[in-house]
C-alpha cells in the first residue's frame, strides 16, 4: 500500500474522522496514512493502519479485499470495541514517569539537550485519541522522530510497533532504544520503560525512577508545565 506524504492538514483530519481516529483493523492509535488498494469502492482514497496491520498486508497476510471491509467498517466504530484499554480522551492524559508524584498538564515530561523524547496532547477534536509524538536516538545517537502526532514515520524498518496487552512497545531494530508506554485508563499513561542515547546523553526512564548519564533521580520531573524536566 503506497504511503501518503503529499496530503494537506484538511485531508488528513478527513481520514482520521473517516478511521475513527485509529487503525481501521485493530484500533491502535499510532498508525500510517496510506492509500486503500485499487478496487476500493472509494478510488483514490485513503486508509490508517498500524504499523503491525500494515506489515500483515505488506506480507500479503492481509489482502486488498480485507483491507477495503476494513476500512468500510473501522473496528472502532464497532460495538464490541473497548476503547478503554487505549488512548482515547478528550483530555491531556496524567503521565506515571519517574517518580511517585503523578503529572497533570505536562505535555513534554522530558528534553535532552532540547530534544523532546515525548510529547502528550489532547485530541484537536473533542473525540479522538491523545496525541503522542516520539523521538530517541539512532544507534549513532541522532534524534529521529518515529511518532510524529500518533502517524508512524520510520519506513526502513530501523523501529519497530508492538501492542501488547494494554502496553504501546516501540524497539530499536539496531541497539538497545525502546519506549514503552502503557494505557493505564483511557486518560492515564505510564511510561512503562524508555531507554535511548540521543546526543551523548544516556537516559533510562520508568514509572518509578529515571537515571541520566548513569546517576538515578526520583520525582525530578515538575507538573502543571509545558516542559517538565530540561537536562
Ligand atoms: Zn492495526
Amino acid at each position: 500500500m503506497p504511503s501518503l506524504p503529499h496530503l494537506t492538514a484538511q485531508e488528513r483530519e478527513a481520514i482520521r474522522q473517516a478511521c475513527g481516529f485509529a487503525c481501521v483493523r485493530c484500533g491502535v492509535t499510532i498508525y500510517r496514512y496510506l492509500g486503500l488498494p485499487a478496487d476500493a469502492r472509494d478510488p483514490g482514497g485513503a486508509t490508517l493502519l498500524c504499523p503491525t496491520c500494515h506489515g500483515l498486508v505488506e506480507e500479503g497476510r492481509l489482502t486488498p479485499g480485507q483491507v477495503n471491509s476494513f476500512h468500510a467498517n473501522p473496528v472502532v466504530r464497532q460495538r464490541h470495541f473497548a476503547r478503554d484499554r487505549l488512548p482515547f480522551s478528550s483530555e491531556m492524559p496524567q503521565l506515571i514517569v519517574g517518580g511517585s508524584r503523578l503529572l497533570r498538564d505536562t505535555p513534554i515530561p522530558l528534553t535532552v539537550e532540547g530534544e523532546p523524547l515525548l510529547i502528550f496532547a489532547p485530541p484537536r477534536r473533542s473525540q479522538g485519541a491523545t496525541r503522542i509524538s516520539v523521538r530517541l536516538g539512532a544507534p549513532d545517537g541522532t534524534p529521529v522522530q518515529i511518532v510524529d502526532g500518533n502517524e508512524w514515520l520510520p519506513d526502513d524498518g530501523s523501529w519497530h510497533f508492538l501492542l501488547r496487552g494494554d502496553r504501546y512497545s516501540i524497539m530499536a531494530s539496531r541497539g538497545d532504544g525502546l519506549a514503552v508506554l502503557r494505557i493505564v485508563a483511557r486518560n492515564r499513561i505510564a511510561v512503562e520503560h524508555l531507554r535511548t542515547t540521543i546526543r551523548g546523553r544516556r537516559i533510562e526512564i520508568t514509572p518509578d525512577w529515571m537515571e541520566i548519564d548513569g546517576k538515578r533521580y526520583i520525582d525530578r520531573i515538575g507538573s502543571g508545565t509545558l516542559i517538565g524536566l530540561e537536562v
